[in-house]
């Protein structure tokens, strides 16, 4: 069956370009009835964090991709974390030694330093020319005697080439001459990343490795110590680089890079899901848009490009405007509600108040933050500056102090507030009568009574505008500070 994994390096936040690729393997696993893992790769102790793994599995659920096997989930192929592996990599190890594909190698550092100076010099690959690759038993036990340290070290066929035939990128080879015997057991006991990477996905029974074009060149080593160790290999499929609009590497420099900024600025994880997927993927006709059921009956790798793939940050809001007006009602008034709240512009995070303006400005936001502006916007009155706009000079000059006297006259006995008390057909009714007592109707009489009431040449629609106006004034849900 399938199995595959992700298998982060806890040493910062989950970035989107580590997010994509535990998407891929996560709809892989999906679409096949396979198994995703997550694995912790923490061999790198200084750099590796306890907070970092937190964020990245933090981020990870967030997205929605659930894994089967991991860290905090167990499963019968653990430890999931590297650091907690050791006796495993220790034993196979061993068992390379004992089947003469790896070696102790006692050299010292400085015999080693001189050995890549002396093939600088000769304008020769840094390979291991020292004499423990074919060392003696009784030199061996010399050295143990004596207490040497040593690494063990791989040895790498001297000649040929090792091909991979790589789902993405097609046939892969690599001539062995330039790799060189190398380490995979420091003399202190711990095992080398390439070593631990490989005796994991052969000990996980990994059947696909889905992950960046990055690693690509540790292939080459994995593949050898797979085939050492008589395992057989997994498919391979190395998923191309993301890069910023401007085609160099995606970095700081460019915005968030990492999935909980995108979070804490208010994108939807349905929108990322779905972003995240079109880099580098495509169902092979023009749609963009994807929930997850759709994409894990979609995603092929047949169709991951080879290319790579530009993180488009115009899109991604877009995208996230795509899935914001396609979330349920309540769903999209509750998120609302709660920035606003948060942000200190409402009272209450929740009421027919908030229903209303989120069923306004639902059109108009790709972004739950964006909504603080049109908020505040929809409850602005820039009636001087709309007056001297040039659009507005023209109702200006359509007679609008007639509009401005009736207006005031109906506001002043109380006629304008009864008609507010009594919803949107007291507003209607109310209109009728103020356009029939003018003689304006159309454009002539809401033009000037938009720009009057509202103080905007524009805007949703304007009798749940003022209704909305009139509550939110009499009631106290707007707070202060949002004035
Ligand atoms: N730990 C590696 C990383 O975070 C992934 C290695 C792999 O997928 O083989 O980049």
């Amino acid at each position: 069956g399938v199995r595959v994994r992700f298998a982060p390096s806890p040493t910062g936040n989950l970035h989107v370009g580590g997010a994509r690729t535990a998407l891929f393997n996560y709809l892989f696993a999906r679409s096949r009835g396979g198994k995703f893992i997550l694995r912790i790769e923490d061999t790198d102790l200084e750099r590796s964090t306890k907070e970092s793994e937190e964020v990245v599995l933090r981020d990870l659920a967030w997205l929605g991709l659930s894994w089967d096997e991991g860290p905090d989930k167990g499963g019968s192929f653990g430890p999931y974390r590297q650091s907690e592996r050791n006796t495993l990599y220790k034993e196979y190890a061993e068992r390379l030694l004992n089947s003469g594909y790896a070696y102790r190698c006692f050299c010292s550092n400085e015999e080693l330093d001189k050995m890549k100076e002396e093939a600088k010099l000769k304008q020769l690959p840094p390979v291991y020319t020292g004499k423990w690759v074919s060392a003696t038993d009784e030199e061996i036990q010399e050295e143990l005697l004596k207490g040497t340290p040593f690494t063990y070290r791989f040895r790498v066929p001297k000649e040929g080439t090792l091909k991979i035939n790589d789902l993405i990128r097609g046939e892969v080879s690599w001539r062995l001459d330039t790799l060189g015997d190398f380490v995979i057991m420091r003399s202190n006991g711990q095992p080398v990343y390439n070593f631990c990477v490989a005796v994991d996905d052969a000990s996980m029974g990994i059947s696909h490795v889905i992950r960046a074009e990055e690693h690509l060149p540790n292939t080459l080593r994995q593949a050898l110590i797979y085939n050492a160790l008589g395992f057989s290999m997994p498919s391979f499929a190395h998923v191309s680089l993301i890069l910023a609009p401007d085609r160099s590497k995606l970095s700081k420099r460019h915005g968030a890079t990492s999935v909980g900024q995108f979070r804490e600025m208010g994108f939807l994880p349905e929108a990322m899901v779905n972003y995240l997927a079109l880099l580098g993927w495509n169902d092979g006709t023009e749609e963009e848009y994807f929930t997850m059921e759709q994409l894990f009956n979609k995603f092929s790798i047949d169709r991951i490009t080879k290319s790579a793939a530009i993180f488009d940050f115009v899109k991604l809001r877009w995208m996230n405007g795509q899935h914001l007006r396609a979330l349920p009602a309540d769903k999209f008034t509750k998120i609302l509600g709660e920035h606003w709240k948060n942000s200190g512009i409402l009272s209450e995070s929740e009421g027919p108040f908030v229903n209303e303006v989120a069923e306004l400005l639902k059109d108009g936001i790709d972004l739950v933050s964006d909504s603080t502006q049109a908020l505040v916007n929809l409850f602005s009155y820039p009636l001087q500056s709309t007056l001297a706009s040039p659009e507005g000079k023209g109702v200006l000059n359509d007679n609008l102090s007639e509009v401005v006297e009736a207006l005031l006259s109906a506001y002043d006995n109380g006629e304008l507030q009864n008609a507010l008390e009594n919803g949107s057909s007291g507003w209607q009714k109310w209109v009728k009568s103020f356009g029939k007592a003018l003689k304006r109707k159309g454009k002539g009489l809401f033009m000037p009574l938009r720009v009057l009431l509202t103080g905007k040449l524009h805007g949703p629609d304007m009798g749940t505008t003022i209704l909305l106006l009139n509550k939110a004034g009499n009631s106290g849900i707007i707070t202060s500070s949002a004035n």
